[in-house]
């Protein structure tokens, strides 16, 4: 049930190598820059290149995580490399840092403009360079997820994606609310397996169209049912708004950004929502582990007696109108087995058993451990022919499975409510035990109702 996400894991993990490219002209420094960063970054690979041509085929071949340039390269200039990087799927949001010794305001506009992320002062030499990748690094562990984007004006839109993407976030931006909303339910209703939930909702307030920003978070909240710590939404309004932004968090956002938008601020936003979503993932992906142990019997795969005996009362009850059959299988001599070869084989035997019983059975049924060697088997909309045809052939499979090489039978007793209009799981339960008594008395190996 754990939602694919494209969150990375919290905490408790080491963080993955980190592969930096190094872009300079000079030998000299190349050698100096990379001795340098291995020694301040142990977890860092480090790479280096000289040219802007050597780092655009260097990329093609294997992505990295942060590429660092110095101003001048021999066949290109540092800006000139960040738009190539910039045009290339595998490099489009990969943080560039300019390392220059003259990184004038002129400078600064155009380099941001050419997709730089960050710039560096040479002057304050490589050691101090070495300090700031690692906080750069820091900074950006982790910001990994996907943003829907709201915002209806292009130019705006192209602005922030760019912002964003240049962080290292997946943008998938739609021009109103309603779009966002259908994509929204889109995820929420598709299966498990194809579901590519967002992390983070970022919307404008203000949208052409019927639905405003508010609107959008009301429907989230509302009609999605997404809580503030299961998807959280952050509102871009205007500073001029106090009443604005109060309504935004009535109408249920996390937080909002006020316009012009100023890219620290936005992106330190977006980082703390997304540690909100990624410790609601991983809190509930706990949740759902540790629920799945209590219902589940460790060795064999299947429930255990506990959720047999709290679950079945009720499989019955949703099921009044319909016949169940009710089977109670027992391994044949199994203690002779365990004697002559071995508790562990048996152990392995009986897993085995529940991996049969798991490959055969549908999802609709409600198969137990229910004892030692004992398992029950409740199989909706089976009358008890059908039922004592499917526990023969659950007998045959058994007969024929050779777990650890070793051959094993198993007698089954059955018993369907269709006989017993009124009877109740333990009743059941008990006739279908006195079934099994029969097909043990009867010589083994058989099914009995
Ligand atoms: P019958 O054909 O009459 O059912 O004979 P049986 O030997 O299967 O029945 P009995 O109830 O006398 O013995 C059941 C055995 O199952 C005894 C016990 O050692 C074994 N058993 C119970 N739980 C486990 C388990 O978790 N692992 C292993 N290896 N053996 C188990
Ligand atoms: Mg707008
Ligand atoms: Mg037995
Ligand atoms: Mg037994």
């Amino acid at each position: 049930m754990a939602p694919q996400t494209n969150v990375q894991p919290v905490s408790g993990h080491r963080a993955p190598l980190r592969r930096i490219l190094v872009v300079d002209g000079s030998e000299v420094s190349r050698t100096v820059i990379r001795r340098t960063l291995e020694e301040a970054l142990p977890d860092a690979e480090v790479l280096v290149c000289r040219s802007g041509g050597e780092a655009l085929s260097l990329l093609d071949a294997s992505p990295v995580d942060l590429v660092s340039t110095s101003l001048r390269l021999p066949d290109m200039d540092g800006l000139d490399l960040c738009r190539h990087l910039r045009r290339h799927k595998v490099s489009a949001n990969v943080p560039v840092i300019v390392v220059s010794g003259d990184a004038n305001a002129r400078l600064l506009e155009g380099g941001f403009a050419a997709g730089v992320t960050d710039y560096f002062d040479k002057s304050l030499g490589y050691r101090e360079f070495a300090r700031f990748l690692r906080s750069f690094l820091a900074r950006t562990a982790g910001l990994v997820g996907r943003i829907l984007y709201v915002e209806d004006s292009a130019t705006t839109a192209h602005h922030i994606m760019r912002v964003m993407k240049n962080h290292g976030l997946e943008v998938i931006h739609t021009q109103s609310a309603e779009q966002a909303f259908e994509l929204l339910s889109l995820a929420q209703s598709a299966p498990e397996s194809r579901k590519a939930p967002f992390d983070v909702v970022v919307t404008d307030f203000y949208l052409r169209g019927s639905m405003t920003g508010g609107d959008l978070l009301h429907a989230i909240r509302a009609r999605l049912h997404l809580g503030q710590q299961e998807l959280p939404v952050l509102v871009l309004t205007s500073a001029e708004e106090p009443e604005r932004q109060i309504e935004v968090f009535h109408a249920g956002a996390n937080d909002f950004v006020t316009k012009p938008v100023v890219e620290q601020i936005l992106i330190a936003r977006i980082r703390s929502l997304l540690t909100i979503r990624q410790q609601y993932a991983a809190l509930r992906k706990q949740a759902e582990e540790m629920h799945h142990m209590a219902i589940t019997d460790s060795l064999t795969g299947v429930h255990n007696k506990c959720h047999l005996l709290r679950q079945g009362e009720r499989f019955l009850a949703d099921r009044r109108n319909q016949p169940v059959s009710v089977l109670v299988i027992d391994l044949d001599r199994f203690k002779h087995l365990n004697d002559s070869y071995g508790h562990l084989v048996g152990d392995r035997i009986l897993e085995a058993l529940g991996g049969l019983l798991r490959e055969c059975l549908r999802e609709d049924t409600l198969a137990a451990r229910f004892g030692g060697e004992e398992f029950v088997v409740l199989l909706p909309r089976c009358p008890l022919e059908e039922g004592c045809r499917r526990a023969e052939e659950i007998r045959q499979r058994i007969e024929h499975l050779y777990p650890e090489g070793i051959q094993v039978t198993a007698s089954v007793g059955v018993a369907c409510s269709e006989q017993h209009l009124h009877a109740d799981l333990p009743s059941l339960l008990a006739m279908a035990d006195k079934a099994l008594y029969q097909a043990k008395q009867a010589g083994r190996n058989r099914v009995c109702a």
